[in-house]
């Protein structure tokens, strides 16, 4: 008898190179094929006859082959078959390409049941063949909705409907991972009869109510993990902090913090002296003072005699941390210092020693603070900022480095639902409030033909002493080469265009004491233009920038330019950002529109959503969204929120998953599974 966990080695015909061949579709055992789920259904219920089946439409015919199938090649790459089949009603053509080897399994004389798209050539019929499958002497044709399955080379549909068909048949396919109550409370079908009708339906309405309860469990088991992963990463013993009154901290900033400000550090300093470990995303939009809740954390921290941590994702944001934490800390006797690549080596020493010997209480820098030869003496906050491209498992490797308490910040407001997948392990706090005195940025879409007139106001902004941000086309990243002559190009064409402007240049290509070089000349206002590619997108702050200008901007998403727009508004004057796009595309025009409308991030993460789906809202996979296998973020997630609700509820009755053993061993896998957690 076969067993799940049998390798599909044990199937007929599967030999090593197959095997491999399935293996790049994560299908390792049988019991892998049970979520190998159909991506689409072929309808293949609808029977017709030679005569009356109708022109243009996919159907079926079962009828008899009634010439000898006739191969021609009529290119390299291009033969075709033909055959005539007749049936009680009449007769048809059969037209089938490219398939040479099935057609010679066809016999003259022999019932088969065909499918295809029905075609008119002249006066006749014809079918332009998709499939057939032989039609037993005395058997009725019986149609079905054929699962299509996500492919590669080697694998064949029938090859996965086989193994499908195996799976099921093993003991313990059937075993139920979801709580009976669950079932019951959300009309979901029993695991065994969804597992066979999502790959096997009857009819499409039996394949989506399947479907929709593999979702489901999908989503449960997701949200069960997450509220694993919450309570494992904040249980243990960590002693908790001593309170200090949070006006202590404000007292040295050159500013008053904002009602967000004030509501985010209460929650962080209740979460620290708690017992608990501290483990909180700080969402708020650029330029909602995300820092200074940051250096209200290390205060807390250091005044507990404690060191803190603050991981930034670029030189230039580790260097800006450095110099504002350096401000507002050290003036009460807190010693910071900066560790990152482009130091000298005898500075990368000396602040290794610091962090090491405790001599340095706040230590920012980039990822280079949790590389293996970086000590702390006993770190016990990690910030970590801007970082939505931070998966659910890097964070837990984070807590590595040191016993304590996470801080995650993002500027990248996400809409709620996607929060609660790619932040489900922690809690939110949100900065919803722009500091006093903040204009809104004036956002234009620009078409090709405005872009003098866009030169020229940069140039008199220039004389008034306000700089510009030029970002590059986006070009593809092929180790930075190109990167550097967009850049280069369109440096030496600005300064053509508008001699007097001063043009300084980022991009990818350049060591990291380059860039430091050209950013403190921006800083210091000896540059009045710097053209750059999408480094500059995480936080940098030069108040007196005033213009964003953003080249072929129709090819950014919409939280991107957002984040981009950011980049300017930080200072007293009016700022302004430009959207430079292809003016024939009046589908551009409209997407830029939404952002030239709205200044919250949260409304345009929503439009975003909207207009992109979430695959695309994130670009990519490694920006920390799971991957599921029967859910889908696009058209799914409403669901989300009651298998959530519904995980919670059970958890609090069952937390260890007794009772399911099934889903407990899901979870489990689930928290060692880089796809799903990410
Ligand atoms: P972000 O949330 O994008 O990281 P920052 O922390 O860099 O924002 O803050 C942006 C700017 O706003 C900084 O120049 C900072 O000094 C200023 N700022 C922050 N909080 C306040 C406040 N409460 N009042 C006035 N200015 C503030
Ligand atoms: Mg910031």
């Amino acid at each position: 008898m076969a067993a799940l966990s049998d390798s599909v080695r044990t199937l007929a015909g599967v030999g090593e190179k197959r095997a491999q061949a399935l293996e790049k579709l994560g299908l390792r055992t049988l019991g892998d094929f049970l979520t190998y789920f159909p991506r689409d259904y072929e309808d293949r219920t609808v029977f017709y006859d030679t005569v009356s089946a109708p022109v243009g439409e996919r159907v079926c015919i079962a009828a008899t082959v009634g010439s000898e199938p006739t191969a021609a090649r009529l290119r390299a790459s291009l033969t075709v078959t033909r055959f005539r089949v007749f049936d009680g009603r009449g007769v048809m053509d059969m037209v089938l390409f490219n398939r040479p080897y099935a057609a010679k399994q066809l016999k003259k004389g022999e019932q088969y049941v065909f499918f295809g798209k029905v075609e008119l050539y002249g006066s006749r019929r014809s079918m332009l063949l998709q499939a057939f499958e032989p039609l037993p002497e005395g058997s009725e044709p019986e149609g079905r909705l054929l699962p299509l399955y996500p492919l590669t080379q080697g694998v064949t549909r029938g090859m996965v409907e086989s193994g499908v068909r195996a799976a099921l048949a093993c003991p313990g396919a059937e075993e139920e991972h979801l709580p009976p109550e669950a079932l019951c409370r959300h009309g979901l079908l029993p695991r065994g009869q969804a597992l066979r009708e999502i790959h096997f339906p009857a009819s499409m309405d039996e394949a989506l109510r399947a479907r929709r309860r593999m979702i489901f469990e999908e989503l449960f088991t997701f949200s069960c993990a997450l509220e694993k992963l919450k309570t494992r990463e904040r249980r243990g013993s960590i002693a908790p902090f001593a309170r200090v009154e949070p006006e202590e901290f404000f007292r040295l900033l050159p500013f008053a913090p904002t009602g967000a400000q004030r509501r985010a550090v209460e929650q962080i300093y209740a979460d620290m002296c708690s017992g608990f470990r501290l483990r909180r995303l700080l969402q708020g939009d650029v330029g909602s003072g995300k820092t200074a809740v940051a250096a209200a954390a290390a205060y807390l921290t250091v005044k507990n005699g404690r060191q803190a941590v603050i991981m930034a994702p670029t030189e230039v944001l580790a260097r800006q941390h450095y110099r504002t934490l350096s401000a507002m800390l050290e003036p009460a006797g807190i010693s910071c210092a900066l560790l990152c690549a482009s130091l000298t080596a005898a500075q990368r020493r000396e602040a290794r020693a610091a962090a090491e010997s405790g001599a340095a209480q706040v230590i920012c820098g980039t990822h280079s603070l949790i590389q293996s030869d970086v000590v702390f003496k006993n770190a016990a906050l990690f910030v970590v900022d801007e970082q939505h491209r931070f998966g659910v498992r890097q964070r837990a490797a984070l807590g590595e480095k040191g016993d304590g308490h996470l801080l995650v910040m993002s500027a990248t407001p996400i809409p709620r639902t996607l929060t609660l997948i790619i932040y489900g392990d922690l809690d939110v706090s949100v900065l919803d409030e722009a500091p006093p005195g903040r204009r809104t940025v004036k956002t234009f879409a620009v078409p090709e033909e405005k872009r003098r007139g866009m030169f020229g106001f940069i140039e008199e902004e220039a004389a008034r002493g306000g700089q510009t941000y030029i970002i590059c086309p986006m070009i593809e990243d092929d180790g930075g080469e190109t990167e550097r002559r967009a850049v280069t190009e369109y440096a030496e064409s600005l300064r053509r265009a508008c001699p007097r402007l001063r043009v300084g240049m980022m991009h990818g290509r350049l060591r990291p004491a380059e860039k430091k070089g050209v950013m403190d000349a921006f800083a210091a206002g000896e540059l009045d233009v710097l053209v750059s590619t999408t480094v500059v997108e995480v936080g940098v702050d030069v108040p007196q920038a005033t213009v964003m200008a953003v080249e072929d901007a129709q090819f950014f998403g919409l939280s991107q330019l957002h984040q981009l727009r950011g980049r300017v508004g930080r200072g007293e004057r009016q700022s302004y950002c430009f959207l430079l796009y292809d003016g024939r595309s009046g589908a551009a025009r409209e997407r830029l529109a939404a952002l030239c409308r709205s200044s919250s991030g949260f409304e345009i993460a929503e439009a975003d959503l909207a207009l992109r789906g979430p695959g695309d809202f994130f670009g990519s996979r490694q920006h920390g969204l799971p991957q599921f296998r029967a859910a889908d973020l696009a058209t799914d997630i409403a669901l989300l929120s009651t298998a959530r609700e519904a995980a919670q509820e059970y958890l609090e009755r069952d937390p260890e998953l007794d009772a399911v053993p099934a889903l407990r061993a899901a979870v489990e896998n689930a928290l060692k599974d880089a796809e799903m957690l990410n």
